[in-house]
């Protein structure tokens, strides 16, 4: 099948216009689809492919044992309605073979082989500005033009090299997994060392084992594996096909992870251990890597929820694999599950009962080197008549940079991502116009049912170039502010999951040298695809296109909320909850406590006591949380949110648990009288008798001498601050510290943040009026006890944290709190919280994002207390 590529590419037009609208790299999966789009939508291309077939990954994995696991009802593309019903497929996880025949049969059925080059390496491709073109050149020295150039190369198609001491001295047969001979192996009678335990090194072990006189097994790392239950496709999922083909493929689409799945709305540690046990259980049964996550929706993103699903895995290999010390090796312990590329076998740790296989545990016996005749491990040799090699990819970034690929002013793809990749969607890269990549880096990708993933971005790229052709742009490249600000939110999703955690091929730490990046996006591949089309919608938000037509560029960044806060405000836009404001003020309390009620707890603390403190009129309640470590303990007295209408001395339970098990801090939170009932300075002066209050029985209370600490969130940050400053000027009592959460310091200014943040981030602006019109007349307003911005001087006060929150109406004023004090002489930690919204701080357990600025409150907290000079 190889075709002269001299004779069919190397002829440039000499017109000044390329030989192709569009070249792309690669046949599998993705290049097929993208010459069919292309050539319906009328636009020249050519695909060139090094392997002398289609079918990319399924080309050249041939090992035995190959199949994907998800089922390959799902892993089918589904462009084409007329493919679903001529193609069956026979099994639930089809194998190698039959996924090969069905790439082979699209490619025949579309006739897309007469626009491929087969055998043809693509070397190098290089940006002529002047031209607006692609210069392309493959390793045998032809070239060809294009004015887009697509990299369909894959993101598991460059194989790892075994990099161990003498590789290359072994004198028998050695395979590699992903490059296996076309006509098989046969095993039988030979002995065998296989190293790697991956997906290929699973998959392929147990039938190897079938074959050999004797199977080593070297493993560095144990994955996660459960069992296929491969055999027909279930008859459910049959039928939620056949029911509405196209509705089950557009749930997909909008998926998670590219297969239509339950939504779980319970975590694995809000119910019994029987019933998590239960449904483990039908996990497991299952024989489905992403049902995990349709039974619990904290498995990725909770280290306590997801050891519990691990120890299950766990109980499984020990109950499994009959000698005690291999099931232990085999058990995986210093991962997350799902945090590695988890894996589905057939009878895997079965096999490790056979008499003649035997498991090497290279972390306690590493490879020193391969030998003429086997392996030499640090206390034993091996002899064997084959060594299998299944080592891994260089995942995602590989096959992209060993093309020599050079976009505008000389730099090469190589260079600009040698800290690690930047894209802009996964799809784009700032400096190489006209350039894009299927399941690049940043994209959803491997985390994802893949097939979903390459035509979502197929159909992105090529709608893109014929637009860009209709509408007379030659030229299409991300801006640094929108790829930075991908980049940014790529790692915001992943910091809020357990995925980091691992040493993973995801993070590139499979590679040496190669940079840790999280390299996947996992914000999931529904929520992606709304974003991408967003960006087209919002006129290529973050790109600019230059052509006949002019010039255009819509610079900005995509998502610039953090993922979590996002998921929150979505689920509440869902929930279409009445605004407070509409409602009377004894039934907007009523449904904030309901809301409430719904909350994660907090963490535990060492004890929790009520009691009642003299108000400036009258009694108060306070409850006190106690640090588990022996006192006495730094006092920090804290004020709720709730705009002085809404709450109580509980009402931030969370907070104040999270304040007191981080900080080490007793916390004290007091309750105040609200509005409208009791209006300002009420709720000040109780604030400001609190105060007095907690300082005078500090040490009846478990507090430490040596002065207290005030905090509080929202209107309870307003008093904290207030607080602060009475004391300060009656010079009693000493407070050594101001942690003020989103504070509201200023009623009586129209702050931009209040009109800009107005409305779709929780607090909105036309409630932040209802609070102030319930607590304080306008006249009052401009008093320093109402809005401590408004202070004469603001000198001399004790140190401030102030938290202030990008998307929050209060931002503003909080800033220019910060900024007044910093003006003052006051010794202040401004921290502006990028991405989030008045309550994500607020919001325990539930806004994962604001977990390290909660540990930053917590650090300043115990600095209020060290000494000024204390290092
Ligand atoms: C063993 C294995 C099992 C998998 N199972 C699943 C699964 O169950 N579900 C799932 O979603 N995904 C699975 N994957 C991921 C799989 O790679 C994708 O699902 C999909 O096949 C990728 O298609 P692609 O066209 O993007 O890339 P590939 O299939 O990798 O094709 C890329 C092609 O580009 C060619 N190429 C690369 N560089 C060059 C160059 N410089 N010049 C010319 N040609 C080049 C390669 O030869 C290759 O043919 C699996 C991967 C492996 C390795």
């Amino acid at each position: 099948m190889s075709v002269d590529v001299n004779e069919d590419i190397s002829e440039s037009t000499g017109t000044g216009r390329p030989d192709f609208d569009v070249v792309v790299v690669g046949a599998g999966m993705a290049g097929l689809y993208l010459l069919y789009r292309l050539r319906h939508l009328g636009l020249s291309a050519v695909a060139l492919e090094a392997a002398d077939d289609v079918g990319g990954t399924w080309y050249w994995n041939r090992y035995p044992g190959a199949r994907c696991d998800i089922q390959s009802i799902d892993y089918s593309y589904s462009f084409d309605p007329e493919l679903e019903s001529e193609w069956e497929w026979s099994e639930k996880y089809a194998t190698q073979p039959e996924i090969l025949r069905y790439l082979q049969f699209v490619a025949d059925k579309h006739d897309l082989r007469r626009d491929i080059r087969f055998s043809t390496r693509v070397g190098a491709a290089k940006w002529d500005d002047a031209s607006s073109m692609w210069r392309v050149r493959t390793d045998a020295g032809a070239e060809v033009t294009c004015r887009h150039y697509v990299m369909a190369t894959g993101c598991l198609s460059m194989p790892k090299g075994p990099e161990i001491r003498g590789a290359e001295r072994f004198a028998g047969p050695v395979y590699f997994t992903s490059r296996w001979p076309h006509d098989g192996v046969d095993f039988t009678g030979l002995r065998v060392g296989v190293i790697g335990t991956g997906s290929s090194g699973i998959q392929s072990i147990p039938i190897i084992a079938s074959q050999a006189s004797e199977l080593t097994v070297f493993q560095r790392t144990p994955n996660f594996s459960m069992p296929a239950g491969n055999g027909p496709i279930p008859e459910q999922k049959l039928a939620a096909i056949a029911a509405d083909p196209e509705a089950y493929r557009r749930e997909a689409r909008l998926s998670g992870a590219g297969v239509p799945m339950p939504k779980p709305t319970v975590g694995a540690l809000q119910v019994s251990e029987a019933e998590r046990l239960e449904a483990f259980e039908r996990v497991w049964r299952q024989g489905e890597l992403l049902a995990v996550n349709s039974e619990f929706n904290d498995l990725s993103i909770r280290r306590e929820a997801n050891d519990t699903f691990a120890e299950f895995i766990r109980n499984k290999i020990r109950s499994t694999v009959h000698d005690r010390e291999t099931a232990e090796t085999l058990c995986p312990t210093d991962h997350p599950v799902g945090s590695k590329r988890p894996c589905l076998d057939t009878n895997y740790y079965e096999t490790f009962n056979l008499p003649h296989v035997r498991l090497v545990d290279l972390r306690k016996d590493p490879i020193s080197t391969i030998t003429e005749t086997g392996i030499d491990t640090s206390n034993e040799s091996f002899e064997f008549d084959v060594i299998v090699y299944a080592t891994g990819f260089d995942a995602m970034t590989g096959a992209l940079v060993a093309v020599d690929i050079e976009g505008r002013d000389g730099v090469t793809l190589k260079d600009k991502w040698a800290a690690g990749p930047r894209t802009y969607l996964g799809l784009t890269t700032v400096g190489f116009p006209n350039f894009f990549m299927v399941t690049g880096p940043g994209s959803p990708s491997v985390l994802s049912n893949m097939v979903v993933s390459i035509e979502q971005h197929v159909d992105w790229i090529t709608d893109c170039v014929s637009d860009l052709r209709d509408r007379g742009y030659t030229t299409i490249e991300p801006t640094e502010t929108a790829e930075a600000g991908w980049v940014q939110h790529v790692n915001d999703c992943a910091d809020i999951t357990l995925f980091p955690s691992a040493n993973s091929w995801y993070m590139g730490a499979n590679v040496p040298g190669k940079p840790r990046v999280f390299l996947p996006y996992v914000g999931g591949v529904g929520p992606y695809r709304i974003t991408c089309d967003r960006v087209v919608d919002e006129g290529y938000l973050g790109f600019r296109l230059a052509g006949d037509a002019g010039t255009q560029c819509h610079d900005g960044v995509v998502n610039r909320l953090q993922p979590d806060v996002a998921m929150l405000l979505q689920t509440l836009a869902e929930l279409g909850l009445p605004p407070l404001e509409s409602l009377p003020v004894p039934e907007a309390r009523a449904f904030n406590e309901a809301i409430s009620a719904q909350r994660p707890p907090g963490p535990e603390v060492g004890d929790v006591a009520d009691g009642t403190l003299p108000g400036a009129e009258g009694e108060l309640n306070y409850r006190i949380y106690r640090p588990a470590t022996p006192g006495p303990h730094p006092i920090v007295v804290y004020f709720h949110g709730g705009g002085w209408v809404l709450g109580s001395h509980v009402s931030d339970e969370p907070l104040c648990r999270d304040l007191c098990v981080r900080s080490g801090a007793l916390i004290v939170s007091v309750d105040y009288r609200h509005g409208p009932e009791t209006r300002f300075p009420a709720a000040a002066n109780d604030a400001i008798a609190a105060v007095y209050w907690v300082a005078a029985n500090a040490e009846s209370l478990g507090g430490a001498p040596g002065g207290l600490a005030v905090a509080g969130w929202s209107a309870g940050g307003n008093l904290a601050a207030v607080a602060c400053q009475q004391a300060r000027w009656a010079g009693e009592p000493e407070i050594v510290g101001q942690l003020l959460i989103a504070p509201a310091t200023d009623g009586a200014s129209e702050w931009p943040s209040m009109a800009e943040n107005a409305e779709g981030y929780a607090l909105t602006a036309s409630l932040m009026d209802w609070f102030w019109n319930n607590y304080a007349d306008p006249a009052d307003r401009s008093d320093a006890k109402a809005s401590p911005l408004r202070a004469e001087s603001l000198a001399g006060l004790p140190r401030a944290a102030i938290f202030t929150c990008e998307f929050d109406p209060l931002r503003d004023e909080g800033d220019a709190y910060a900024a007044a004090l910093v003006a003052a002489g006051v010794d202040v930690e401004h921290v502006q919280c990028r991405g989030h919204i008045h309550t994500s701080l607020h919001a325990v357990d539930v806004i994962i994002s604001g977990a390290p600025l909660r540990a930053r409150m917590a650090a300043a907290i115990q600095g209020f207390f060290r000494s000024p000079n204390a290092t």
